[in-house]
């Protein structure tokens, strides 16, 4: 078998790819990619010659068994996404889960990732934290998803488009109250990186008076008062009726 290595790419600064990523990159037999003109440009950059092959979520189904053929004929596969690290909201978690289902060796680069890379600078608790990724975009689900949140007292992160972040900003509310703290990380590791801090009133006054420019993730403080827990029964009910029947 070859192996599926998992490369990162930048999220912004092109000065953020490791150089084993680029020597990986350089000496598999093959690059998956999310976006092949994408990644051509970022080939282009570190002069790296190697063919790639288109690999996102409209062509899973067809490309995933030629993938695992390729690795299984003993071909060494580079799964790379457009920006940051593949499987986090992005293609390759079902070639991963393929390759481990089959004992194919899968060897994960370390490199860019827009959630951490925003949490270690957002001034709130790194730890514990709960990625989310990004909400739906469908109303309805949106709800449910924040109220299962709701009593989360950890910090939570999300990814959200900037065509959105204003309806976003307004669900978070809607579902956490907007006294919560929030940081709006805006465009990592580029020119106009920027931190905006406060509660998500500030956070929604910012976007209704700005033009929303850029990517953006959202780090959310944790529920600081948390809904207490309903009384638990003495013993689980399975010990209960155990000790009935003694
Ligand atoms: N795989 C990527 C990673 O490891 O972070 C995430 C890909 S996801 C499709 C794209 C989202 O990540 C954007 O909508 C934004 O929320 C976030 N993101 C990516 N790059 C960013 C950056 N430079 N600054 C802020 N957010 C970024």
């Amino acid at each position: 078998n070859g192996t599926l290595f998992l490369v990162p790419t930048p999220i912004g600064n092109l000065g953020d790819m490791s150089p084993r990523a680029v020597k990986t990159l350089q000496e598999v037999d093959l690059i998956a990619a999310e976006d092949t003109r994408n990644t051509q440009k970022l080939l282009n950059h570190f002069e790296i010659n190697t063919k790639q092959i288109s690999f996102h979520e409209y062509n899973t189904k067809e490309r995933l068994p030629q993938l695992v053929a390729k690795l299984q004929q003993g071909l060494d596969i580079a799964q790379v996404s457009d920006a940051g690290m593949p499987s986090i909201s992005d293609p390759g978690a079902e070639l991963v889960q393929a390759c481990v289902g089959r004992g194919i060796r899968v060897v994960p680069i370390p490199g860019p990732n827009a959630a951490l890379t925003a949490l270690i600078a957002s001034g709130l608790c790194p730890q514990p934290f709960l990625f989310y990724g990004f909400l739906s975009r469908k109303n309805t689900e949106r709800k449910e998803q924040l109220q299962g949140l709701t009593q989360q007292t950890i910090s939570l992160i999300f990814y959200e488009a900037p065509h959105r972040l204003l309806k976003t900003l307004k669900s978070l509310g809607e579902a956490f109250g907007t006294t919560r703290q929030i940081v709006l990380c805006r465009e990592l590791t580029k020119r106009y990186e920027e931190f905006l801090r406060g509660t998500i009133a500030d956070a929604i006054e910012w976007a209704n008076d700005s033009e929303i420019k850029g990517e953006f993730v959202l780090i959310v403080e944790g529920n600081q008062a948390p809904l207490p827990e309903e009384p638990k029964a003495v013993l689980p009910l399975e010990e209960q009726v155990d000790l009935l029947i003694k």
